[in-house]
Parts: C-alpha cells; sequence; structure tokens
C-alpha cells in the first residue's frame, strides 16, 4: 500500500492505523474520528485542525539540539529565540506558542506595528522581543513604550534612516531606550526561493560603510551601550545549509570587528529564521540537506571558532525560526465532493436501434475487456473517443452519440483500473496521467494554501481513510473558486493515487499537512471564500478533546468584513422578497427563513450528508 510519503514529510508525528492516519500520540486518534466528530456537530466545509502539542515538540526541539551544542563544546554565549508573528499570527496558533515557550522564555518577533502591538501584549516580561522590518518614528516610539513596560525589546535598524528616528526618540522622551540591534548586509547571498533577505542586492541591511557610520552615531549620541545585537536573515526555507555557514562566518567577523571598534555591549548574534521543514512525499524529491542537530552544531561551532580567534566573547545567539516551529501543527481537512468522471455512468448510455458503428465496437470492448487486453483496449477506446468527437465536429453523430461514447471510454478505463489494481505497468501509469480523475475538494486553494498559487509551494497531501486499500486513480486536485489556477497537478514524476469512491454512498477525505505556517493570514479571499473553521485538539490517554471550535465566518460576516453594511444588505434582501408575489403568506415566511438560515452560514459547499 503507498503511505503518501509519511516517513519523509510526518517525523513521527502522524501514522497510518487500520487503514486510517492517526495522531501519533497517546491514544493515537484517527483524523477522521476527528473530522466527523465536527461534522456531527454541524461544521461544514474545510477545518484547520491544529495540533498544539506539535508545537510543543518543535520548540523543546529547538532548545533541546542548541543547549547540547552549547555544553557539547563549553560555548559560553546563551542561546534564546522569538517567533516571528508574520509566520502565524493567529489567536490559538500564538497561544500554543507562549504556553510551550513560557518555560525557555521563548519570546516574539514583529515585523509591523499590529504584530508590535501582540508582542507586547503577549509576550511575558522578561522573555525577548524583536523588532524587524521598516519602521517609523510612531514604531520606534512603540518601542521605547515596551521597553518602559519592562520588555526586554531589540529594535532592529534596517537602515541609517531608522537610526536617525531611534535618536531623536532617544532624545526627546522621557522613556526607556530599547536595545538596539543593526541588520547587517551580507556578500554571502542568501537561501531558498526568499533569497532577497540576504546578500548584496538585499531589500534591508546596512553595509559595511554604513555600519561604520551607525557606530560614530551611536557613540555621538551617547547610544553606543544600547548597541546589544547584529542581525541577519538569510531567507526562509532554507534547503542547502552552505549559505548559513558562510554567512555565519561573515557575521561573526562583523560582531568581532564591530566590539572591536568599542561596541562593548554588543553581545548577541541574531541568526534570522530560514530553519526548513520537509514538504516532500517522494524519497528523490527531499528537500533538506541538513538535521536540526547538524544546524546547531554548525552555528555553535563557527561562531566560537571566529570569536575565539579574533579574541571576543562568545556571543550570545538569537534564532527566529518560524516554519520549522509552526508548520507542522496544522493539517487542513477538505471534503471531496466530486469526481468528475462519476457522471459517465453505465445508467446513464441511451443506444437506438442502429448506431455508429464506433459505438458499436466501443461496446463491444467494455463487454470483453479483461486483464490481459485492457491496456490494448485503452488504446483502442481512446483511439475511438478521438474520432467520434472528430465526426461530432463535422456533424455527422449526435449529442446523444457522443454522450454514449465517452460513457463507455470511462467505464473501459475504470475497469481496466480496477482489473490491474494489484499491479504497476509504465504504461499504465502513463495512461492514467493522460487520463487523470478530477477531483473537487470543498476548499480554496487561495484561502488555504496561498504559497502553492503564489510559490508552486506543494503540501503534502493524502486521504484520511482507505489506506489499507488500493488506490488506483491517478489525481488532480480542484477547488471550489472559479479560477483555473485553482487546481493543484501531479505530474508523472510524482503522481497522487487516490481511491475511486462513490460519493454517493461513503464521504472522502484529504488532508493536507505543513500547513501551519505563513498559510493562513497570506490566505487571500477570492471568491470571497474566508477563513476554514478551525479547530484545537489536545490528544488525551483515553482519546481527544476538542477546543476552540471556530466556524469560518458566515456570508453577511463576509461581506460586512470587505465593507458592506450587512444589515442594509438584509433589509434589501427582506424587501426585495416581500414585494416578490407567492401564491400563499406562508410560502414567503418559508422562504425568507430559508434565505436568513443560508446567510448564516459559511460560504463553503454543504452537501447533504
Ligand atoms: C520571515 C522572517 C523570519 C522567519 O523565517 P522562517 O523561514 O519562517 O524561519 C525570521 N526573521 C526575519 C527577519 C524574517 O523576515
Amino acid at each position: 500500500m503507498i503511505n503518501y510519503g509519511i516517513d519523509i514529510w510526518g517525523n513521527e508525528n502522524f501514522i497510518i492505523k487500520d487503514g486510517e492516519v492517526c495522531i501519533n500520540k497517546k491514544s493515537q486518534p484517527s483524523l477522521l474520528s476527528i473530522t466527523e466528530d465536527l461534522r456531527n456537530s454541524g461544521i461544514r466545509g474545510p477545518i484547520i485542525l491544529r495540533f498544539p502539542h506539535l508545537i510543543g515538540k518543535q520548540i523543546d526541539n529547538l532548545y533541546a539540539n542548541f543547549e547540547r551544542a552549547i555544553s557539547e563544546t563549553g560555548y559560553l554565549g546563551s542561546f534564546n529565540a522569538v517567533f516571528p508573528l508574520k509566520v502565524n499570527q493567529y489567536p490559538q496558533a500564538v497561544k500554543s506558542i507562549m504556553e510551550y515557550g513560557s518555560s525557555y522564555k521563548y519570546g516574539l518577533e514583529a515585523g509591523s506595528k499590529a504584530e508590535l502591538v501582540l508582542a507586547m501584549a503577549q509576550t511575558p516580561i522578561g522573555s525577548p522581543i524583536t523588532v524587524n522590518g521598516f519602521k517609523d518614528t510612531e514604531m520606534t516610539t512603540l518601542c521605547s513604550m515596551a521597553a518602559q513596560m519592562g520588555h526586554d525589546i531589540t529594535i532592529t535598524i534596517e537602515g541609517l534612516g531608522e537610526l536617525e528616528s531611534i535618536i531623536e526618540v532617544a532624545e526627546t522622551s522621557n522613556l526607556k531606550v530599547p536595545s538596539i540591534g543593526i541588520r547587517v548586509r551580507l556578500h554571502s547571498s542568501g537561501s531558498g526561493s526568499w533569497a532577497k533577505s540576504g546578500g548584496m542586492d538585499a531589500k534591508f541591511g546596512l553595509t559595511a560603510t554604513e555600519l561604520l557610520e551607525a557606530v560614530t552615531m551611536l557613540q555621538e549620541h551617547q547610544l553606543i551601550e544600547h548597541f546589544k545585537m547584529i542581525h541577519f536573515h538569510i531567507g526562509s526555507q532554507m534547503e542547502d545549509i552552505a549559505p548559513l555557514k558562510k554567512a555565519l562566518r561573515e557575521a561573526g567577523n562583523i560582531y568581532a570587528e564591530l566590539k572591536r571598534m568599542g561596541a562593548d555591549n554588543l553581545s548577541a548574534i541574531n541568526i534570522g529564521g530560514g530553519l526548513a521543514v520537509e514538504y516532500a512525499q517522494n524519497e528523490h524529491h527531499r528537500l533538506r540537506n541538513y538535521s536540526l542537530r547538524e544546524f546547531a552544531n554548525d552555528v555553535v561551532y563557527v561562531l566560537r571558532e571566529i570569536t575565539n580567534a579574533k579574541g571576543v566573547a562568545h556571543p550570545n545567539i538569537y534564532t527566529e525560526s518560524g516554519r520549522f516551529v509552526v508548520a507542522s501543527h496544522a493539517v487542513l481537512i477538505t471534503p471531496v465532493l466530486e469526481l468528475f468522471s462519476q457522471d459517465y455512468q453505465e445508467k446513464s448510455l441511451k443506444f437506438s436501434e442502429s448506431n455508429p458503428p464506433l459505438i458499436e465496437e466501443l461496446r463491444e470492448l467494455n463487454t470483453l475487456v479483461k486483464r490481459e487486453n485492457c491496456i490494448e483496449f485503452i488504446h483502442d477506446a481512446l483511439d475511438h473517443l478521438e474520432s467520434l468527437f472528430t465526426l461530432f465536429d463535422l456533424g455527422y453523430v449526435t449529442l446523444q452519440d457522443r454522450s454514449n461514447a465517452e460513457i463507455l471510454a470511462h467505464q473501459i478505463i475504470k475497469k481496466s483500473l480496477r482489473l490491474m489494481k494489484d499491479t504497476d505497468t509504465t504504461e499504465l501509469n502513463r495512461l492514467q496521467e493522460r487520463m487523470q480523475e478530477r477531483y473537487l475538494i470543498n476548499s480554496s486553494i487561495f484561502q488555504s494554501m496561498p504559497d502553492y498559487w503564489g510559490l508552486q509551494q506543494h503540501f503534502p497531501v493524502m486521504p484520511l481513510n482507505k489506506l489499507d486499500e488500493p488506490a488506483i486513480r491517478a489525481a488532480s486536485l480542484w477547488d471550489i473558486t472559479c479560477d483555473s489556477d485553482g487546481e493543484i497537478q501531479f505530474d508523472t514524476n510524482v503522481p497522487l493515487y487516490l481511491h475511486d469512491v462513490d460519493l454517493d454512498e461513503e464521504e472522502y477525505f484529504l488532508a493536507f499537512f505543513n500547513v501551519g505556517a505563513y498559510q493562513e493570514t497570506l490566505g487571500m479571499s477570492h471568491n470571497l471564500f474566508t477563513h476554514p473553521n478551525e479547530c484545537s485538539i489536545e490528544v488525551t490517554d483515553e482519546g481527544y478533546i476538542l477546543k476552540n471550535v471556530i466556524e469560518s465566518d458566515n456570508i453577511l460576516e463576509i461581506l460586512d468584513d470587505i465593507g458592506y453594511d450587512k444589515a442594509e444588505i438584509l433589509i434589501q434582501l427582506k424587501n426585495n422578497l416581500a414585494n416578490s408575489t407567492f401564491t400563499t403568506e406562508e410560502e414567503k415566511s418559508d422562504t425568507l427563513q430559508k434565505l436568513e438560515l443560508y446567510l448564516y452560514q459559511n460560504g463553503y459547499l454543504r452537501t447533504t450528508n
């Protein structure tokens, strides 16, 4: 049976048991049972399942690996970490991050005013806050207010202009001065799809000349004592470790040089984020070439070596890895609404007394298809179908003939796939590619996996059950937006095989994994599909507890969100209905009731079962 690469991307978080995907913790509940529970309570449409313990696991791993590397090498600096809010600002995610991180003094990183305010409110006093991104005087003042409140906050300068505004706020307000960090522009270039985060052509950071100027300015304004940290971030989803090592050497030397120049309180290097997540479902497409252990060892080792050689104290290490911490905690569950070829049912065939010879031949193929001849028969069927389309375009056959031919061809293919389900032939796989079954999923790719749309980022996907049955249909996935980009395709190198299910008889759900980083606030309300339903799951020894079930916005809320007055819309619709003609008053009030029901439900599709 295929396991959808769960051993590659799953990090032992999920296992397959009795044909279902289960959480590999305590009672090992299946995702299907959780999904069914939620649906029994009336939830429809896509659902984000959050597993807070997986956030805890990543935080534990992060600290454990650095603390081990530090003690093994006799490193004298400390290890500190902050979670970059831009990766997931949703309350339930941030709450878990703060809970699991509190014993480590895990802090938050902010890149905008709103994120800064969130960090000021959520970070316990004593845990660090770092602030990156472009800032105005107001944002600088907010940082000073945070310092005044007692926060351990470091404001990172991305350019000399920002330093001027820090100096201005420091000199004109009576607020405490926050710690000052400087983002350095490295000549060693960045990594991953986000290479513009590092390197000489990067969007952020001070050049060598600007660094010298910054130190002079800080000294002139008696602020040099607040300069505590240098920062770099070479890019997200760093798949290769080599660029990081280069960046560390460069930053380590900058650190040592600045200390030699009189930045006495400079004591920290912030290495940014970038720890990669494995999204591959196929051994040949593994993305990451290092482990967390290797990553931590390299950081500690390189910084130790350089600072030893230059005779300066080992810096405290800060990281801002976000993707690595939260990606695995969220799983997107999407109901399958339709298999497109399900329309091609034998019962819809309608033959006449005399049918075109091609149809008769297809009928014969359909009756005689068996294991030994099915590949040949599929070839013939596709060939006949092609010819029949030509005849139709020329006006020689009827729409009924065409419908019959389409149904027969699909029947032959389906029968063959079932006959051959235990054999793996190259030709059958090649044919499958041409005849991919389209599975319609009740969700929006734009809303729930925007990085698939924007960056061709693949997310591991698998069905929740039937994992002990052969999956015989090569699939492509279509979402319910009216946009042709709302499709996830799989090519021959990495096909996705799914089950041939009859949705009139049973439900079928697909789960997308590792969707906990970046997708939620990047998600777009294209076609006005909004953030899915969500729920946090606490796994216990006996079962699980569903917490914080939050339903997707209802239709009126969606319209309200983009600026319509929902009361006005409701009145408008009610008036229209009141003025329309019904035979009885009862019909009118029934319709009104139904309308109201619809308006207070989310906008995803609602199947009856
Ligand atoms: C985006 C960002 C991060 C987080 O990167 P990940 O790849 O999610 O670990 C960290 N630091 C800065 C400055 C960032 O811009």
